[in-house]
């Protein structure tokens, strides 16, 4: 491997933060319960079945068959041969591991070294790829050591390999290899790398497998081949070891500073494809209408439009006619002469004029009076307006981007919007969809306003608490994206410093839905969440009763006889479907009500 990629390695991982020093198998026992435990990481794992997802903490997860994983796989050894296969795979794993040790580190910034490492192993076992009993390690960061040895049992690389091409001769282990080495050299720093010594595919009953810092082990040529096609190394710079959200700035333009609040920020197709519509129509002079719900970031759009047409040197005037008198807006848009009406002393230009050259941004274009909107329309078809109380006609080159709520075609239908106008304006409409429709950006977004509110309001906060990130993942976001700012604006200001942002920081009880996203409880199975401490849910269950109630006495016959009767009316008198609710039979629901009526 060229010198020049060894320290580019080592150099992003430690940009993004390597928290570690030093640590040794000798001095770390699993029994003490150092966080991460395997229960802080299972906690860290919910199904979200109602709407399609799986998270790792922020990431996305997916439940693959391993049936489907082996065919892929044979099917990748079958059209590119053995090497690139395994070059694939190998480095698949390392982004797997990559990420992984991203969660860990910015869940536990201060974790134990030793339990930050074996997390890895743990992280790898939950996620069902294979059991890593560690037989020894040792690592001090400072002096650049690193070495251990582990055992792999049920690898489900080897299972699927020895099914499709039986005993061989090579070790098979590839993708966890690549993630052995994506985990360890992002969470190191220093570029360590795993080699399989014995594999269940070349007959042996397990695996075993040794990782060294990259110097121990002489020459790594070989590793390194499966470690660097082409495309790797693009992903290794901006995906591999992910340190900052996505910002989709085209290479043209200048990157918008860390606290512009007009970033536009996402990954998600729905997000990508308002994009591809952007940069196409940008170019061009078209009138540009976008639509969406408030708060899904209709203005950052316009003023991206803006910076990357031809137009980006000129002025961009922002105006949202809901916000101005309807007695005002024309000469606020269209400017007035002197002496025009009572109070006109002084001669002055409209956005209009102020947008010359530039980009008119008309936001909640659908609450302009019909005067207004017929004098839109002339600035539109003729670049030409009149001031109020004026009679020269102004000549003015103004590209106009509009932005609406509310269904134009219906105001139209209505009789309170120009049908000339609304198809004037419709040229090029582009869609902003609500955040719920683009969910996978809520973890950048998350990440995009936590940088940039704790550097506006001069915070440090760690991060988000798993609870935190589940309850927003869940969300439904009404006001969108600006909500969701706005919930970790309001993190970042009530979280305490030093420490992660939970949930009451950024929620007040009634925003949040009952519904729960469903967690891996204690016994593997699916549960809803709770805090992990059953004794302190019961509190907090008593201590919320008690408030409710505005008392010290939490009467349960009352307390019951309500529950019965929220579950039977929010069941819209459905008996089945409250019993269902209370984890009750129906009849067992009926006898409890019957005796609740009865007193
Ligand atoms: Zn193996």
């Amino acid at each position: 491997m060229p010198r020049q990629d060894r320290i580019s390695l080592a150099e992003m991982a430690r940009r993004s933060g390597a928290m570690l020093r030093r640590g040794d198998s000798a001095h770390f026992d699993p029994s003490k319960g150092v966080p991460p435990t395997l229960a802080d990481l299972t906690e860290s794992l919910f199904f979200s079945p109602g709407d399609g997802r799986i998270w790792l903490n922020d990431q996305r997860m997916l439940l693959i068959h391993g049936s489907a994983m082996g065919h892929l796989r044979r099917e990748l050894i079958d059209t590119l041969g053995l090497e690139r296969a395994r070059g694939l795979l190998t480095r698949a794993g390392y982004v797997s591991g990559a990420r992984d040790a991203q969660l860990v580190r910015e869940r536990w910034p201060g974790g134990d070294a030793a339990a930050v490492f074996m997390a890895g192993t743990r992280l790898h076992a939950l996620e069902g790829v294979v059991k890593v009993t560690p037989l020894s390690f040792e690592f001090d960061i400072d002096r650049g050591t690193y070495e251990g040895e582990f055992l792999w049992e049920h690898s489900s690389e080897d299972d699927e390999h020895i099914a499709a091409y039986g005993i061989g001769t090579e070790p098979a282990c590839w993708s966890q290899i690549g993630y052995a080495t994506g985990y360890v050299t992002s969470l190191f720093g220093q570029l360590v790398v795993f080699r399989e010594l014995e594999c269940r595919s070349m007959g042996a009953s397990v695996c075993r497998v040794v990782g060294r810092h990259a110097a121990a082990w002489g020459d790594v040529t070989e590793d390194m081949r499966y470690l660097q096609a082409k495309d790797f190394q693009r992903l290794a710079e901006g995906g591999a070891l992910p340190a900052a959200p996505r910002v989709a700035a085209p290479a043209a333009e200048r990157q918008a500073p860390a606290g512009d609040r007009h970033e536009i920020v996402g990954a998600s197709s729905a997000f990508n494809s308002a994009c591809h519509q952007l940069e196409r129509v940008a170019r061009t002079q078209a009138t540009v209408l976008f639509t969406g719900e408030s708060g899904v970031g209709k203005e950052a759009f316009a003023r991206r439009l803006h910076g990357i047409s031809a137009r980006a040197a000129n002025a961009f005037v922002a105006v949202n006619c809901a916000a101005i008198p309807e007695t005002l807006i024309e000469s606020e848009l269209f400017g007035v002469e002197r002496g025009a009406f009572t109070g006109a002393s002084t001669s002055r230009p409209g956005r209009f004029e102020r947008a010359d050259g530039g980009t008119l941004f008309l936001d909640e274009i659908a609450t302009l009076s019909l005067v207004s909107q017929g004098k839109l329309l002339r600035a539109l078809q003729e670049g030409e307006l009149e001031r109020v109380g004026g009679t020269r006609t102004l000549k003015v080159d103004v590209r106009v981007v509009a932005a609406t709520n509310v269904d134009l075609q219906a105001e139209v239908k209505a009789g309170r919007f120009r049908e000339d106008l609304f198809f004037r304006l419709n040229v090029f409409p582009i869609h902003l969809p609500p955040l719920r429709e683009r969910r996978d950006d809520i973890p950048l977004l998350m990440n995009h306003f936590l940088r940039r509110e704790a550097a506006r309001h001069g915070r440090h906060v760690t991060g988000f608490t798993a609870r935190a990130v589940r309850a927003l993942l869940h969300y439904g976001f009404p006001g969108n994206i600006r909500e969701l700012q706005n919930l970790v604006e309001r993190g970042v200001i009530s979280a305490d410093e030093g420490a992660p942002i939970d949930v009451r920081h950024m929620f007040r009880r009634e925003q949040l839905s009952q519904e729960a996203l469903l967690a891996i409880g204690a016994h593997g199975s699916l549960e809803p969440p709770g805090d992990g401490r059953e004794g302190a849910g019961v509190a907090n269950l008593l201590q919320h009763l008690q408030q409710a109630l505005g008392g010290e006495q939490v009467p349960l016959p009352e307390v019951e006889g309500r529950l019965l009767h929220e579950a039977v009316q929010a069941s819209g008198g459905n008996l089945a479907a409250a019993a269902r609710r209370l984890g009750l039979s129906r009849a067992q629901l009926a006898y409890r009500l019957q005796r609740a009526g009865g007193g």
